[in-house]
Formats: C-alpha cells, structure tokens, sequence
C-alpha cells in the first residue's frame, strides 16, 4: 500500500471501492474530493440501497457506478481506495493490483496522515458500547489532576476524538487534529489486519474479548485472534485486556505496558470492581470512581464495558469526575437495548441490533420485566428452539412479523409457548398490537433474532422505524425520555 500526500492529490483519479452506509466510505471520499481528487465510487449495492451515504456525499464532484464493479473503471484508475469489507482474494482488487494501481484503505490512509496518538478499541463484543462510554468519560477532560495515567503515549490531552468502526470517519477532520489531541478508534479484525499489512499499529490498545466470529475471512480462530492482537503491537505501546476472558487474558504480555480489567477478581493495574465500584486499581491501591449502581445500560456485560472504558480513560488522562459523570450519563448506543421511551409505565426498548436468536435470548437474560417481544424478519437459517423455550417464562406476548413468521411460529408451538402469539403484517402493526398487550412496568422490546433486509434497509433503519412508530402509536399520554447521542433529554410526545 501507499500513502499520496496530500499535495498530490488534487487531480488525482481514484476509484473508491465499497461506500457503504458505515461512514468509512463516505468519510473517504470527503476527504479525496476535499483534495482536489477526481473521485468515482463504486459499490455492488445499488444507489437506493445506498441511499443515505449517496445523499451524504450530495454537492461533491463525485461519479458514481453503482450496482456492480465495472473493470473499465480501473483504466484511469490511479489509486483504489478500498473498504475493509473487500477481502483479500476479491476478483476487482485483484485484477487492480495486477495492473499495479496502488491500494489503500479509509482507516490506513487516517492512521499514516494522523498526527495525534491513537488509542485502538477492538474485541469481539462490547467494542462500540465501549468506545462510546471512553467519548462519554473524555468529553470533559482537564481539571485537577487524580491519578497521574500510566506512561506512554498521552500527553494529558485536551481534546478526545472518537471514531472508525463506531460509524464516524476521522479522516475529513485530519486537519482540525493536533498532535497533543489523542485519538480513539473502534477497530474491526478486517480494519486491524489492514493496519498490520503497513506495518501501523495503535500507540495503546484494548481488547474487550475473543469469541468465534467472521470465520468466512478468516478461515481460523487463531487468524481472528492474530488479527484482534494486532491492536497491542505498537512499539512501546499501552496494551489493556480482558483478564476474564480465556483467550484475551493470556494477551497479557503483549504489550510493552500491559494493563487489564476484570469484573470477577481484582487486577495487579487496571480497572476492576472494588466493593461494588468501578475503580482503577495501581500500585496496590484501589481508586474507585463510581458505584456499579450508577451505570444506566443493563447487563454484567456492560459492566465489563464500563471497567474496559474506564481503564481506557485513565489511560487518556480523564478526569475521576470526568469519568463518573460520563458514565453516569451514558444511556447507552443506539439499537443496542436502547431504553428510548417510557408511556403510561411502560418502558420501549429498541434491540434492532440483535439478529440471531443468541442475541435475542441475551437481551431476554439482561432485562428484569415483563416482557412484550416483537420477533422475526430475515431467517439467517439459524434454529429457534432455545429462543422458543425461553418465551413463557419472560414474556407477556409476543408479535411476529416478517419472512421467518411461519419457522419462529412452528418452534414456539413445538415449545409448548402459553402467552399470546400475534402475527403482524408490518412493523407498524407489530407496534399497535405490542402496546395493546403491555401493562404499565412491562416493556415492549424489538429484539428481532433475525436480520433485517426482507423489509427494511438494515438493522439501523428497522430501529428507527420502530422508534417512530412507537412514538406515534403512544403520543401524548406521557412524559418521553428521549435518548439522543448517549446523552439524556427530555421531550414531551
Ligand atoms: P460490538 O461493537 O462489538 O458489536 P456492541 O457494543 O455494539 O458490540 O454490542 C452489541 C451487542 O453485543 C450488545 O447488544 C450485547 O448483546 C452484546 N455485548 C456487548 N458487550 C458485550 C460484552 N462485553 N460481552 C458479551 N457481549 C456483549
């Protein structure tokens, strides 16, 4: 790979493979066509797919061939600059890097122009809540000193910068970006072993934990693994890890000053639990910072989030206060059981993100009410009966609704399922019948177990969907806490 400098890219052909709807693309080809370069994109999905990231892109000279790659777009190719969903093996990059057109991918091109540290978040669950509880720690930094960070690579920044896989691409802000800043990036394998192909690796880095995933790409768990650790490989870099998961735990040396968190044991130097608070645990001292009872997002996983993004924060100089008041604050991301609104007792909480029956089950093991569960959409082809088992004894009722009606509906009636089991023709009267069922301190969950595109663009659309139509379907009986950005505001419907 290659890095034009800026200086030579005004004028320059390039060819951006894969927009996407996750920022990277679009936050590419912002930056290029800021610089002067002629810029073509290309994607397989079509521009209504695309929809959002073309109307982002809206007013720039840019051309775009959508629907299919075309090899006449690497006649004039001068540099490709790829998603880090193209694999290695993909026919288009190949046949480009046949011709000898360099490559080069959104987040490479940021880590190489990138003059501030950049602190690396990856793992295979809990990355974005994480990343996002580290914004929420270090939007106030400053203040009186607490705890001097560990040594390494920050330099008590003043300003924080959050982005990559968490949706935000950093690249159009290079030049806003001061070498005394610091840099936080959520990191996906794929992005990771980009990365270690130039050689760049994060100045610290932290890994929340290693399960089966992306096997597709990588072929083995070891390679997944490898390319998670290539986080913890900058020279003389700060390394923070999981010591409660197996895998991740043993990572421990990786980096040249390691650091861990843990919610079951206490720490040599991290972050850990110390009578039910959060607390950074160094030089055998216990400094907590905020009771666990504090946290707003549910679940002992998001616990173990919290302890990962205050290790991180330390690490980054925020403040005690600063950390205490973010997290407290914090209500979580968005389509990740995000709590947006509660009507006559009833609270709504949207887990579009959950696509597969594990996440769904997750989701039904975190919550504590009652529970009226909207299910279905897309059949990954996964089995339902564990998920069907589970419904009795949580839910009030569920409603079903898109292509997989008929399989979830068979294995709740293989279960034995005694609660009330709709079926809807649409998310909106998926809503109508959820809120006819709960009773005030029930909730209404969308926590779909399946994916999203046999009705709606993605997991994100069918999320806000649902927020739309749970607010029209309850306005004006009651106060609405609306979630927004992490942060709490107060609306009424
Ligand atoms: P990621 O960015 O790695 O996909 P998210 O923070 O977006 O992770 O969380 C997605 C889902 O993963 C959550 O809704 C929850 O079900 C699960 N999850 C989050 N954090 C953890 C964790 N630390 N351990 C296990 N599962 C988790």
């Amino acid at each position: 790979m290659f890095t034009p400098a800026a200086h030579e890219l005004p004028g320059m052909r390039v060819l951006v493979m894969g927009l996407g709807l996750f920022g990277g693309g679009v936050g590419a080809v912002r930056f290029l066509a800021k610089h002067g370069a002629r810029v073509t994109v290309t994607d397989l999905k079509s521009a209504e797919q695309l929809a959002e990231s073309v109307r982002a892109l809206e007013g720039l000279p840019v051309e775009f061939h959508l629907g299919a790659h075309r090899e006449a777009d690497l006649d004039a190719c001068e540099l490709l600059v790829i998603s880090p969903a193209v694999p290695p093996d993909n026919p288009f990059l190949r046949e480009a890097v046949k011709r000898g057109i360099p490559v080069e991918t959104e987040l490479n091109l940021f880590v190489k122009l990138c003059r501030a540290p950049i602190l690396g978040i990856t793992g295979s669950n809990g990355k974005t809540t994480t990343t996002a509880l580290v914004e929420a720690a270090t939007r106030r930094m400053g203040g009186p000193t607490w705890l001097p960070a560990p040594p390494g690579c920050f330099d008590r920044p003043k300003r924080v910068w959050v982005g990559g896989n968490i949706g935000r691409s950093l690249l159009a802000d290079l030049g806003d970006i001061q070498p005394n800043d610091a840099v936080v990036l959520e990191l996906s394998s794929f992005q990771l072993e980009n990365l270690a192909a130039i050689g760049r690796f994060p100045a610290a880095g932290l890994v929340t934990n290693l399960q089966p995933n992306h096997l597709d790409r990588h072929g083995t768990m070891e390679a997944y693994g490898n390319a998670k650790k290539n986080v913890l490989r900058g020279r003389g870099s700060v390394g923070i890890v999981n010591a409660d998961c197996p895998v991740v735990g043993k990572w421990l040396s990786t980096a040249a000053n390691p650091l861990s968190f843990g919610r079951r044991a206490p720490v040599a130097r991290g972050a850990c639990l110390s009578g039910g608070w959060i607390s950074i645990a160094d030089s055998g001292d216990a400094h907590t910072i905020l009771p666990t009872s504090a946290l707003r997002i549910p679940g002992l996983f998001n616990v173990e989030n919290a302890l990962a993004a205050a290790c991180a924060s330390w690490v980054l100089g925020a403040t005690k206060d600063g950390i205490a008041q973010g997290f407290a604050e914090f209500r979580g991301c968005e389509h990740r059981l995000e709590s947006f609104g509660t009507w006559g007792g009833v609270s709504w909480i949207n887990d579009s993100i959950a696509t597969n029956p594990d996440s769904t089950l997750a989701a039904l093991r975190t919550l504590s009410q009652p529970l009226v569960l909207i299910l279905g959409g897309h059949d990954k082809g996964l089995p339902f009966e564990d998920l069907a088992r589970a419904i009795s004894p949580r839910c009030r009722a569920v409603v079903l609704l898109g292509a997989a009606t008929a399989k979830i509906g068979a294995a709740l009636e293989t279960a034995g399922c005694s609660v009330p089991v709709d079926r809807a023709k649409d998310l909106r009267e998926a809503v109508a019948m959820s809120a006819s069922h709960a009773r005030s301190g029930d909730a209404v969950l969308l926590s779909p177990a399946c994916a999203s595109f046999d009705q709606f663009r993605n997991f994100e659309d069918r999320g806000k969907q649902f927020k739309a139509f749970a607010k029209e379907a309850t306005a004006g009986r009651a106060e609405v806490e609306e979630m927004i950005a992490g942060a709490p505001r107060t609306a009424t419907a």
